[in-house]
């Protein structure tokens, strides 16, 4: 990694927080009493996947549970290409960043006797999940988060911006650029900064299926990347098997705890086609569950998540899925939910080192925008939420470390900008198609054709973009995604390839690409599509 300088001490602008999920958050509470300035995308407290996790936070704390098991099962899901010492230090230090979240007041649901209760997971091989009431986990922790940030002196808090650019000085970033909206150039302003930490979550919306918020397109990776960053295990996005199809972007999550508990997936015929494809049916490993969703739905057959089994358990353990079944006119105690697979969770990201730095100097990443290595291939569930505030923890010590005092601090403050986003219709229609594309040539199943088909679309769409920095930024990572895909060729973990369909020992590491590679892949792959006669998606 670089080495980073040392801020100047005469320098008084701080931190900058680019955003307010989970990751950020934390880093920016445990930077105090430094100024820091968070920018919130949506307002603040909204617009942030960490909001909507419903399982909960992993953690080994269960008795004879040890965090080398944590991290041997963290390991595994992972597929072969885990870095092992980032999964082991993540599992040791769940406990006390655990017990940060406690004293910021998230009330982790706990047993009769007072002591924390801790659920089971798939592919987690003790009781080692933390909940709150039910399916609440994400809310209550960002509840307690925000609040916790209103009373810290040190934050001031900017609402509605988007970061759309690093600002790099002689190789060192010293500001972002951030905007209002999309309507013009003339609107967005720099921000000043010794120190920029990337926290802006997922990748999500670039696909038409997803369960991630409107604000999650993947921006931090484009900005980064822009700015020379290596990005690291782009190819890797897992698709959750059940999110409900029922015609809302995001899609909302069936939570995989409700098939933990009971629940079936059947087709229109009420089979329980997941008995054909694994020992463990209902219960195997998430993408095996994706791959069998996604073949029922497009053999016609579609698929469903059959919840009657689970009787007055339904409201009672699973309010928020109830809630959304309900607002979309289901009854899930007496009707099975329409399912299919959707873009959940990125494992790629900006390449960070154990202390959150990444590959450009001044500019740290945590949370999902960030590739730690500690997921590999594939996440194991509930280990995200542990990610962010491990590796946010480390990013505030790492800056913390090489701070000089400077002026005096903030109180807190939240300023409130337009959070409303102009879109023009062909920018909509152009996204649209982006969105498309990856669902249909670089989701759940993909193949070579497939993958350079999207890149002949993605580049075409790239000379339409007129200005349109959101868009931009969702096709070059969109592009890094695509490229990283079709470079791997092999099947392994969440990445499934049709014409490569086994793991390949020769491809057993993580993958690294700079944008500048990533463009070359691309312009290779356009011309090859071109030759074969793969026409690209009309852009
Ligand atoms: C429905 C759902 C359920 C999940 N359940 C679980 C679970 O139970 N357990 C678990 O461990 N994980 C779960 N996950 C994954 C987990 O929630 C995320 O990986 C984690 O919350 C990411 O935290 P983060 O802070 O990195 O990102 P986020 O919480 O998404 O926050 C990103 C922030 O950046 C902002 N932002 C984005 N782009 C920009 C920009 N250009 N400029 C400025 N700001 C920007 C956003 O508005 C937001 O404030 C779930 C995810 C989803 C979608």
């Amino acid at each position: 990694m670089t080495e980073h300088l040392q801020f100047s001490p005469k320098a008084k602008e701080g931190v900058v927080v680019v955003g307010a999920g989970l990751a950020g958050l934390f880093t920016a509470l445990k930077l105090a009493p430094l100024p820091v300035t968070v920018i919130s995308a949506a307002r603040f407290g909204e617009g942030a996947s960490s909001l909507w996790a419903q399982a909960g936070i992993a953690a080994a704390l269960s008795e004879g549970d040890t965090p080398e098991a944590h991290a041997a099962d963290t390991i595994r899901a992972g597929d072969g290409i885990v870095e092992e010492k980032i999964a082991l230090l993540m599992a040791r230090e769940a406990r006390e960043r655990i017990e940060d979240l406690l004293s910021y007041g998230v009330p982790f649901d706990k047993d009769l006797e007072g002591h924390l209760a801790l659920g089971r997971e798939g592919a987690h091989g003790r009781n080692r999940i933390l909940h709150v009431k039910g399916d609440t986990a994400g809310r209550a922790i960002m509840h307690a988060l925000t609040e916790a940030v209103r009373q810290t002196p040190s934050i001031t808090v900017l609402e509605g911006l988007f970061a759309r650019d690093l600002v790099l000085h002689e190789g060192r970033v010293c500001g972002v650029e951030l905007a209002p909206g999309e309507e013009s150039m003339a609107r967005s302003f720099i921000l000043a900064a010794n120190a920029v930490v990337l926290a802006t979550g997922g990748a999500g919306q670039i696909y038409a299926m997803t369960t991630n918020p409107r604000e999650a397109r993947g921006e931090g990776v484009a900005i980064a990347a822009r700015a020379g960053a290596v990005i690291a295990d782009a190819e890797f996005v897992q698709f959750h098997p059940t999110a409900m199809d029922i015609g809302r972007d995001p899609a909302p999550l069936a939570t995989e705890a409700l098939r933990g508990e009971g629940a079936l997936l059947i087709n229109a015929q009420g089979e329980r086609f997941m008995r054909a494809v694994h020992d463990d049916a209902e219960l195997g490993p998430r993408d095996v569950v994706a791959r069998a969703v996604y073949d029922e739905v497009m053999s016609g057959r579609g698929a469903f998540l059959d919840c009657r089994p689970l009787g007055t358990a339904m409201p009672e353990h699973f309010p928020t899925v109830t809630a959304a079944c309900r607002a979309a006119g289901l009854d899930p105690m007496r009707e099975p939910i329409p399912v299919a697979p959707a873009a959940h969770y990125h494992m790629g990201g900006i390449l960070t080192d154990s202390t959150g730095r990444s590959t450009v100097n001044g500019l740290w990443a945590c949370g999902e925008v960030a590739s730690t290595g500690a997921h590999g291939a594939n996440r194991l569930a509930s280990n995200s939420l542990l990610e962010a505030v491990v590796f946010g923890a480390r990013v505030a010590s790492d800056i913390a470390s090489c701070w000089h005092p400077a002026g005096p601090q903030a109180a807190t403050q939240i300023a409130q900008l337009s959070a409303v986003e102009k879109v023009c219709s062909s920018d909509d229609r152009a996204e649209r198609t982006l969105r498309l594309t990856m669902t249909q040539e670089v989701g759940v199943i993909r193949d070579g054709a497939s993958l350079r088909t999207a890149l002949g679309t993605i580049a075409a769409l790239e000379g339409k973009t007129a200005g349109n920095r959101r868009l931009a930024n969702m096709l070059v990572t969109a592009k890094l995604i695509t490229a990283a895909a079709l470079v791997r060729q092999e099947s392994r973990g969440a990445h499934f390839r049709r014409d490569y369909p086994l793991p390949d020992q020769r491809f057993a590491r993580r993958s690294y690409l700079t944008l500048d590679q990533a463009d070359a892949i691309a312009a290779e792959a356009s011309e090859a599509a071109a030759a074969s006669g793969h026409a690209a998606l009309s852009a």
